[in-house]
């Protein structure tokens, strides 16, 4: 005799019934077979729902009676003939007046018993079994339909399930001994009591009425079949990366589902694994995949880590004073009460001080438990010994789960720091003394995040995700679209990186999508976005709530500067081309290091200095590694080299800037290169990269321009005193080339002091022959104390300073 299971996620409409037919014909030729049916998909729930609401006196109940009525009906019409009818629609409708009258009474009195809500709930799969045993009749198999009421007892304890197996077994074996049909249809989750009067197995319970029938007729295997194809590493619909297991022993199975995995009803394995009879999960929709085997040992894959869960309908409680120290006894109390009013302890934790004791139970069952417990504790609590107990809500528990686990040193270590890392909170700790399983309480609203991000760790080696969110999408941030898209494959082939845009945002439009934007068409896509708005872009960040998440800043705007704290502060990480967070004060600037560093978070600027080119990491690598800096000399402007490389006092200067502008190589505002403002920042950045306490208000400048044009607060009037100024220019212009020099904007910084301004350099300097808009930067040393080391190339230009934006971004993957 074959068991088979099928859930009703695989009974959710009559096509998948067919499909379901089909698989039980093929069981059928190897053996004789007993099916255990589930309601169809849903219909449990909305049983309970409407007892709730008929106890509640509202008639809602009924236009869900209806439609349950109606969907029921319609299966038989789609799966039977229409002349064999009649007898099957008659059984139905009688069962569905049987729950109307329930219904009624339960909306007459008022009142809802645990008893009425077992008897309801059960329906579901009466119907169903009752429809397709038909069905099966039709398609002409020896079918025979088992009541499950008749057979399985479960014992009267108050609330919880306990089934009394021996009567259980004795009926089964009982009913079998006369039978010879080749198929058998059972309802799943029905039972009744000792009293005879119907009850069930508990939510999910169907896969445990498999097992009964399989452990009472002592087959070798039991089949569930689902939706999913087997028991996965992790909730496959949360974590999309997850994948099945091949095999697992029965005690990884049951932490496994204890925690969460709601693919097995945790009591189905304690009859099989008595009986040692293995179990096979498979999905109805692709049987060709191998499934999960549950056996007695995992033996052929070896793993130290077999699965990670969730469970979020909990409460944490915790009870704390000075009262529970070092008396003995205490902890004994404590549970009892738990233990009277039959309320189940998911998780324990005790602090080594023996202050508290913090326990996990279920949701519905906190208020009972602080009930009972302030009660027994009364006298203690009135005395101040001991604190009432505290709910906190909105919690949740993940687990690491694994029969090897326990020989394995530094996995919790690695789970912590993994939930840290991504700034997870957690709440309490428990490991089981079994050490199968490690479990963390944590905030409900980082359930998610925490699975991928322990997924990540324990399952996908060795790539990472790094979510990005970009704002700023004009020349710089669409030459990153370009690149990131360009690179994806090598990203991940090469160095291992997944790297996904999550959010979009230039001035007017934003735009989220938590699988990843496609970054074939974003253009479009941004257009149709919503209105942008810098809280509502930060506020999406954080809901996301990913696991390495990166805010790039591609814009110049101060507005969104002033964001980067929050993102910190949320462990996001920031990258960013825009200087003005990192020159502005020294007190905001080391505000946001010191957020990066507790937070977890990268706070990354290598293009605020020389666009792509390597400056401040190479300045950084130097000081880690115990140089110290003497002076800096630097051709940082790109534009102002552009501008003095092409000004041939030919054409007027301000015709040169206004080239410049055209190429691209200045701000929109001319005026913050020309002054010299920006190499200012520039240097200012590389002066408190090396360690200097510094203002941009000490740094010196020699302006080349006059007083006048740098008050201009237009480019139409500043040009129109570059014009006035022209003769000025010349003359600057013409007593450099006379000497055969050449006009450099040079930043400099030598023992605590800065200095920027034009200077005219001679044929043997290292900044004579920079071209174009190159950048230059000479790092005088401890080291490198005469000849320089020097870092030179193209400074300026959306390409490279995108390439130096994605150059972060893949250092922070690497860290
Ligand atoms: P059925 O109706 O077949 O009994 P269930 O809904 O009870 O199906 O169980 C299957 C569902 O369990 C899957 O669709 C999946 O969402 C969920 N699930 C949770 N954790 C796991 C896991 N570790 N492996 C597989 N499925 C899981
Ligand atoms: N139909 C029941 C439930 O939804 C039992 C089951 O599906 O296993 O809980
Ligand atoms: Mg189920």
């Amino acid at each position: 005799m074959k068991v088979l299971k099928f859930g009703g996620t695989s009974l959710a409409s009559p096509e998948r019934i067919k499909l379901v037919a089909k698989t039980v014909q093929k069981h059928l030729k190897e053996d004789k077979t007993l099916v255990v049916f589930s309601a169809f998909g849903g219909v449990t729930n909305d049983l309970l729902e409407m007892a709730d609401l008929a106890s509640r006196e509202d008639l809602a109940y009924k236009e869900i009676l209806i439609k349950n009525e109606k969907r029921h009906l319609e299966a038989v019409r789609e799966l039977i003939p229409v002349n064999a009818q009649s007898s099957i629609l008659s059984k139905v409708k009688t069962e569905l007046n049987r729950l109307e009258t329930l219904y009624e009474g339960v909306y007459l009195l008022n009142e809802l018993s645990n008893k009425t809500r077992h008897v309801v709930a059960g329906f579901g799969e009466v119907l169903s079994s009752l429809i397709i045993a038909e069905y099966f009749k039709n398609l002409g198999i020896n079918s025979q339909y088992i009541d499950s009421r008749e057979l399985i007892v479960c014992k009267n304890t108050n609330e919880k399930v306990q089934v009394n197996y021996a009567q259980t077994n004795a009926n089964i074996e009982k009913y079998f001994e006369a039978k010879d049909a080749s198929l058998y249809i059972a309802p799943g989750f029905v039972s009744r009591n000792e009293q005879g009067v119907p009850s069930t197995l508990g939510r999910g319970g169907s896969d445990f009425t498999a097992a009964l029938y399989g452990a009472a007729l002592d087959v070798k295997e039991v089949l569930i079949y689902t939706d999913v194809n087997g028991m996965y590493t992790a909730n496959p619909q949360i974590v999309p990366h997850a994948y099945p297991l091949k095999d697992i022993s029965y005690q990884e199975a049951m932490e496994l589902s204890h925690f969460g995995a709601k693919v097995l009803y945790p009591p189905t394995l304690q009859p099989l694994l008595d009986k040692q009879i293995n179990i096979l999960i498979k999905n109805t929709f692709k049987p060709d995949e191998t499934g999960t085997l549950i056996s007695k040992s995992s033996e052929k894959n070896f793993r130290w880590v077999t699965g990670i869960t969730h469970i979020d309908s909990i409460k944490l409680l915790n009870i704390e004073g000075s009262g529970m120290v070092g008396i003995p006894g205490f902890s004994k109390r404590f549970f009892e009460v738990l233990f009277q009013e039959n309320i189940n302890v998911v998780l324990i934790t005790q602090a080594s001080s023996e202050h508290s004791i913090c326990i996990a139970v279920k949701d519905d069952e906190a208020e009972l438990a602080k009930e009972a417990l302030d009660e027994a504790f009364e006298v203690e609590i009135q005395y101040k010994k001991i604190k009432p107990v505290e709910i906190e809500d909105n919690v949740a528990i993940v687990a690491l789960v694994g029969d090897r686990m326990k020989s394995h040193h530094g996995l919790s270590g690695k789970m912590f720091s993994a939930l840290g890392n991504n700034n997870i909170n957690i709440r309490a700790i428990a490991q089981g003394s079994s050490e199968r399983n490690i479990s963390a309480v944590i905030s409900k609203k980082d359930v998610k995040k925490a699975l991928n991000t322990l997924h990540e760790q324990f399952f996908e080696v060795p790539s990472k995700e790094l979510n990005l969110f970009i704002t700023g999408v004009g020349n710089v941030g669409s030459k990153l679209l370009n690149q990131l898209k360009k690179q994806e494959k090598f990203l991940l082939e090469k160095l291992r990186l997944k790297v996904r845009v999550h959010g979009l945002s230039n001035s007017r439009k934003m735009l989220f999508d938590e699988n990843g934007i496609d970054l074939q068409n974003w253009e479009e896509v941004l257009e149709k976005g919503e209105k942008a708005d810098k809280a509502e872009f930060f506020k999406k960040v954080d809901e996301f709530n990913l696991r390495n998440s990166i805010f790039v800043d591609n814009t110049a705007s101060p507005e969104i500067s002033a964001w980067y704290k929050e993102y910190l502060a949320n462990s996001v990480s920031v990258v960013t081309c825009n200087k003005i967070a990192c020159a502005d004060s020294f007190e905001n600037y080391q505000e946001l290091q010191n957020l990066a560093r507790e937070y977890g978070a990268s706070f990354l600027y290598e293009t605020n200095v020389g666009a792509g080119l390597p400056i401040i990491d190479t300045l950084k690598n130097l000081v880690a590694s115990g140089d110290r800096v003497t002076k800096i000399q630097a051709v940082l402007s790109g534009s102002l080299n552009f501008v003095f490389n092409t000004y041939k006092a030919e054409d007027p200067f301000y015709k040169t800037v206004e080239m410049a502008m055209e190429e691209g190589y200045t701000e929109p505002d001319p005026k913050i290169d020309l002054s010299g403002v920006d190499v200012a920042r520039k240097i200012l950045i590389l002066a408190r990269e090396s360690g200097y306490e510094m203002e941009l208000e000490d740094i010196e400048s020699e302006d080349f321009l006059s007083q006048e044009s740098l008050a201009t607060t237009n480019n139409e009037d500043f040009f129109e005193l570059l014009k006035k100024d022209e003769p000025k220019f010349q003359e600057i212009y013409r007593s450099a080339a006379k000497k055969g020099e050449q006009l450099k904007y040079v930043a400099q910084l030598e023992d605590g002091k800065a200095v920027v301004g034009l200077q005219s350099v001679d044929s043997q300097h290292p900044f004579y022959n920079l071209s174009g808009s190159d950048n230059i930067v000479l790092f005088f040393t401890e080291r490198y104390p005469e000849q320089p080391l020097i870092v030179k190339g193209a400074g300026a230009g959306a390409e490279v300073t995108a390439s130096g934006i994605f150059a972060d971004v893949i250092r922070i993957g690497k860290k």
